[in-house]
């Protein structure tokens, strides 16, 4: 197995950008890094570009994302402490509309790196 390392990789997961990360890889995947923290560590050893999921989810079955949005708004509707929580490895602007769904229902903000 020949082993790849790559100094100064940056890590986009949490939003910090962290720059200085050494990674290697065996030509498929990453399978060490140095430098980074756990959910960086976490992120580069198990993300992976195949698609996953479909697009919406609802109690674990597959669903229209017009069902989902339903669904979760009536979550929030509910919700007496509601939270917007994860917002890591997201555009600028879904982070955006995230911020403006939590002022709107007086919700709490947090983001994973809390763990
Ligand atoms: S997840 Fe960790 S390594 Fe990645 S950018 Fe955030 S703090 Fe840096």
């Amino acid at each position: 197995m020949t082993v790849t390392i790559t100094q100064h990789a940056t890590c986009t997961f949490c939003g910090c950008v962290c720059d200085d990360i050494e990674l290697h890889d065996d030509g498929v995947k990453i399978i060490k890094t140095k430098a980074a923290c756990s959910l960086g560590t976490s992120w580069f050893l198990n993300h992976t570009a195949e698609r996953l999921y479909p697009d919406a989810l609802i109690d674990g079955k597959e669903a229209s994302v017009d069902d989902a949005v339903e669904v979760a708004a009536e979550y929030l509707h509910r919700a007496n402490m509601p939270l917007v929580y994860g917002l890591s490895n997201v555009t600028c602007e879904a982070q955006r509309e995230a911020v403006s769904l939590a002022e709107k229902i007086g919700a709490v903000i947090d983001s994973h790196t809390s763990l």
